[in-house]
C-alpha cells in the first residue's frame, strides 16, 4: 500500500520523542489551566501551582478527573484561559439540557484542530482531486465543521451539504462528482436504502471513501456499507470537549483509530476502581488535550469504553491505536449521533403535571435509522370520546422533548397502572438496536 502522511515527521516520530513532546505541551497546558478559576484552585489542591511541578508524565496521574459535570458547573467561562477578545468560535456538545458544555477556541486553536483535521483526511488517501461532501450536522456540534475545516486545507471541494434530505445529497453527489463523504454509519445506510428505493444507480455516483463516525457501529456495520456502497469505510472519533473529531481516526489499514498523542494524552481506566487497567485491555478512556490553550481540560473522563492495540501498525505511524468504542460507563444514549442522557427526558415528563410517574423510554431500529418513542402514563379522565386533548397533550410533549434533546421522539400515552413499574434506571429504557459490536 502507498501511504501517505500530513507530516511525517510528527506522524512516525519514534516513541521517545513523541513522550519528550508530550511532557512539553502538557507543561504547557498546565499553563494555560492555571489561568483558569476551575483548574487554579482544583490543582491548587494537589499541590500544582506553576508548570514546572510537572517533571514527568507520570506527574500527570497527581491531577484529579474532569468530569462533564465540572464542565457544566463551570459554564460559561470557568474553562477559560485567554482573555475573551481573543476567542474566535465556541463549540458545545450535543444533548445536553440547560448548561452546555461549551468549548472554545482562539484562532490558533482553529489552526491546531484543522491540521489534526487533515492529517486524519490525508491518512486515509485523500487528495485535492477529491470532493469532499459533508452530509454531517453543521453548528454547534464540531462534526461539520472539524471535518470541513480538514477538507479545505487538504486542499479537496468541500461540499458542506449538512444531514439529512438524501434526495438533495443524491444531487450533489452526481452533479459535483463527490469521491468522499461523511456522516454517521446509519445515515450512510439509510443512503444505500433511499438508493435502491429511487433508483439511484450506483454507477452514476463516483464515491470511493466514506467517514463515519459520532455513534458507535461494528465491524459487520462497516464491512455491510463497504460492500453495499462498495467504498471505503474509516472510523472517525471525538468528542466535543477535545475539540471534537480528529481525537482519532483510521489510516489506510482500517484497523484501529490512531490517536493523535502529540495532541492528546490518552490513559485507560477501570471505570470502577479508576485505576490504569493493563495495556490492551478495555476501560474508560480519559483524555487531556495539548493542543488547544482557550480551553485546557485535564484528565476528561470521557465515560467512552475501549482499548489499545498493543502492535505497531503497518502504516509506520508511531501513534498508539484505539479499538472501536464498545459501550459508555454510564447511562448516555446516541440516538442518530445526537448525546441524549435518559435524565434529560425524565426532566422535562416529569415536569408536566398531567403526566404520571411511569415512562419507558424505548429506542429502536426503523431501517436503518434511530427511532425514539417515550411512553407515559396519563390519568384516565383523559381517554374520552374527543382525542383532541389527548393528541394536544403528545404533541406539547413531543415539542417540549425536542427542543430539550434535539430529537423528535414518537410520544405514546397510556393509562395509569399499564406501563411495567421500574425501581432502578435501566428498565426505564429499552435499546432495542441489534448489539453487534
Ligand atoms: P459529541 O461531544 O456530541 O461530539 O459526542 C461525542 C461522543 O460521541 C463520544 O464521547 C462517543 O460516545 C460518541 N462517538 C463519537 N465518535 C464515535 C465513534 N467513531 N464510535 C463510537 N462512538 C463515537
Ligand atoms: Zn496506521
Amino acid at each position: 500500500m502507498n501511504f501517505q502522511y500530513w507530516e511525517p515527521q510528527i506522524e512516525k516520530m519514534p516513541r521517545s520523542e513523541l513522550e519528550a513532546l508530550q511532557l512539553q505541551k502538557l507543561r504547557q497546558e498546565i499553563g494555560y489551566a492555571l489561568a483558569t478559576p476551575f483548574y487554579r484552585e482544583r490543582l491548587g489542591t494537589v499541590g500544582i501551582k506553576n508548570p514546572d511541578d510537572i517533571k514527568t508524565l507520570a506527574d500527570l496521574r497527581r491531577i484529579p478527573f474532569t468530569t462533564k459535570n465540572d464542565l457544566r458547573d463551570g459554564f460559561p467561562y470557568g474553562f477559560l484561559s485567554i482573555p475573551k477578545e481573543e476567542v474566535v468560535r465556541l463549540h458545545a456538545s450535543s444533548g445536553t439540557t440547560g448548561t452546555p458544555t461549551t468549548i472554545y477556541f482562539s484562532s490558533d486553536d482553529l489552526k491546531r484542530w484543522t491540521n489534526n483535521m487533515a492529517r486524519c483526511i490525508f491518512g486515509t488517501g485523500c487528495t485535492k482531486h477529491d470532493v469532499f461532501q459533508n452530509m454531517i450536522s453543521y453548528g454547534l456540534f464540531t462534526g461539520g465543521l472539524g471535518l470541513h475545516q480538514g477538507g479545505e486545507a487538504v486542499g479537496m471541494l468541500v461540499i458542506p451539504s449538512g444531514s439529512g434530505n438524501t434526495a438533495r445529497q443524491f444531487k450533489l453527489m452526481q452533479d459535483f462528482g463527490t469521491t468522499v463523504v461523511h456522516a454517521t454509519p446509519s445515515f450512510l445506510l439509510h443512503v444505500e436504502a433511499k438508493m435502491r428505493e429511487v433508483g439511484v444507480k450506483r454507477e452514476s455516483l463516483v464515491i470511493k471513501r466514506a467517514f463515519a463516525g459520532a455513534e458507535p457501529y461494528s465491524e459487520d456495520t462497516r464491512r455491510r456499507i463497504e460492500s453495499l456502497l462498495n467504498i471505503d469505510v474509516y472510523n472517525s472519533y471525538g468528542l466535543s470537549e477535545m475539540n471534537g473529531p480528529s481525537v482519532a481516526f483510521e489510516c489506510q489499514c482500517k484497523n484501529g483509530m490512531h490517536i493523535w498523542e502529540d495532541a492528546y494524552i490518552a490513559e485507560i481506566i477501570d471505570p470502577e476502581t479508576l485505576e490504569p487497567v493493563k495495556e490492551g485491555e478495555i476501560g474508560e478512556l480519559v483524555l487531556t488535550i495539548l493542543c488547544r490553550e482557550a480551553t485546557p481540560v485535564l484528565r476528561y473522563r470521557s465515560r467512552d469504553l475501549t482499548g489499545f492495540y498493543t502492535e505497531p501498525c503497518p502504516c509506520g505511524r508511531t501513534h498508539r491505536r484505539l479499538r472501536r468504542i464498545t459501550g459508555r460507563s454510564d447511562d448516555m444514549l446516541i440516538i442518530n449521533g445526537v448525546n441524549v442522557f435518559p435524565s434529560q427526558i425524565e426532566e422535562v415528563i416529569m415536569g408536566m403535571k398531567e403526566v404520571g410517574n411511569n415512562y419507558l423510554i424505548v429506542v429502536e431500529k426503523e431501517g436503518a435509522l434511530d427511532r425514539l418513542t417515550v411512553k407515559t402514563e396519563v390519568g384516565p379522565d383523559i381517554f374520552t370520546d374527543d382525542s383532541r386533548p389527548l393528541n394536544a397533550l403528545k404533541e406539547r410533549i413531543r415539542e417540549t422533548l425536542q427542543v430539550s434533546i434535539s430529537i423528535s421522539p414518537r410520544v405514546e400515552l397510556h393509562e395509569s397502572g399499564s406501563l411495567p413499574v421500574s425501581e432502578g434506571k435501566a428498565v426505564r429504557v429499552q435499546d432495542k438496536r441489534p448489539k453487534d459490536v
